[in-house]
């Protein structure tokens, strides 16, 4: 669950990470009503949950109430990277002298967090030479010391005061980052003022979606699905959307992830998978294949093992969807399990040839896939 920038500098704030007051509104009626509390000169920044938006046009400073307004003006409705800003963050605008950056995430190939600061702050980080970028990763054991952040802090040559701010700060963004489950929190620019204090001048926060749950205070924006996948966990399915084009219906997790890698061994891709799990409802199937359906594959890979999802229950779902409203891609479909003569003769009773080796139904189905992708003229 990604954060908006004023709900991520809120967490920062509770953790005792300094950063300026603001104001959010979403319409210039709102605005109005708080204009005149505002602590001129400010910032008024879309909030959108992407970065970039200083250089999309975001991103302006306003003297007093009526530069404000046309600004808000302008960016309400704005759209940043395909992205609609609905609300305007109003923040007291600070006269920078330094930007730095500073940031803990999780960094999958050392499976830790990790630790990043740099003195070149307030631009894309990925435009950072490396050398510029002080990584240290942090092992649970031993958590991440003060001794640790002064270490990292002393990379970057600042003068005693503003390098023990940085070093607090960056010890209080660690505490965000566990005590949040976040997967990221990041700080661009975190600014250093004309006046020497260290501040947080943006918020980048992402809460790993499996801990959602234990933070209900904390606010945030959208989780990061898309339509079918909200739709499908509305209905308590398991459904995600990947780059591919082959739909995967397959039960437990295991066999979904071989599908998906069979599939990429024969040279296709898994455009969207759909794990069953354990059901023997063919109300339940249904609704599965029509979120199938929906997310448009070439082909629909159905590889089941039956067991507590018994093949002919499956069978009977599949068989009623196509006689109701058909499809109009090939079907593949794999049977093994409790049931299975069933399922074969239920599936083949409605034209639907069923086999039992999965590496010949991966091949199949990847074959159908491209011969599809050459009709049409070209892959997805
Ligand atoms: P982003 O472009 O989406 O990352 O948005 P930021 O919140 O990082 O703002 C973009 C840039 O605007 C920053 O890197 C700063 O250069 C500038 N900026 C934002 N707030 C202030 C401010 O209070 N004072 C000054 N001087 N510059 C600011
Ligand atoms: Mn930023």
């Amino acid at each position: 669950m990604k954060l908006y920038e004023y709900q991520g500098r809120d967490l920062f704030t509770r953790f005792g990470i300094p950063a300026p007051e603001g104001v959010v509104v979403s319409s210039v009626e709102e605005f109005e009503a708080v204009k005149d509390d505002l602590p001129y000169p400010v910032v008024v920044k879309a909030q959108v949950l992407t970065g970039g938006r200083g250089k999309a046009g975001g991103v302006k400073f306003a003297d007093n109430a009526d530069e404000a307004r046309e600004h808000l003006d302008n960016i309400l409705g704005m759209e940043i990277k395909g992205l609609t800003v609905e609300k305007v963050f109003l923040v007291e605008m600070l006269d920078f002298a330094q930007e730095l950056y500073a940031s803990v995430l999780l960094d999958r190939s050392s499976r830790l967090p990790m630790v990043m600061i740099s003195a070149e702050g307030g631009v894309d980080i990925e435009s950072v030479p490396d050398d510029k970028i002080h990584k240290m990763t942090v092992h649970p054991f031993t958590g991440f010391s003060s001794y640790h952040a002064r270490h990292l802090v002393g990379n970057l040559g600042l003068d005693k005061d503003q390098a023990k701010q940085v070093t607090s700060i960056l010890s209080k963004l660690y505490t965000t980052y566990l005590e949040s489950d976040a997967d990221l929190v990041e700080i661009n620019p975190l600014a250093i003022t004309g006046e020497g204090k260290v501040v947080a001048a943006d918020a980048k926060v992402s809460i790993n979606d499996a801990a959602t749950f234990r933070h209900p205070d904390i606010e945030g924006g959208e989780e990061d699905l898309t339509a079918l996948e909200k739709e499908a966990q509305e209905k308590g399915i398991a459904f995600v959307q990947l780059d591919g084009d082959i739909g995967v219906i397959a039960n437990g997790a295991g066999l979904t992830m071989a599908t998906l890698d069979a599939l990429e061994h024969y040279g296709g891709n898994g455009g969207v998978f759909l794990d069953l799990g354990g059901t023997d409802s063919p109300e339940k199937v249904m609704t599965c294949f029509r979120l199938m359906k929906k997310a448009n594959p070439s082909v629909v890979f159905l590889n089941l093992f039956g067991g507590i999802t018994k093949a002919d229950t499956v069978a009977k779902g599949v068989v009623q969807v196509l006689e109701e409203e058909g499809l109009d891609v090939p079907l593949v479909t794999r049977i093994r399990g409790v049931n299975e003569e069933k399922a074969r003769e239920i599936l083949e009773a409605a034209g639907v040839e069923a086999t039992q080796d999965p590496k010949e139904a991966a091949q199949l189905a990847v074959k159908l896939r491209n011969e599809a992708a050459g009709t049409n003229g070209g892959g997805a």
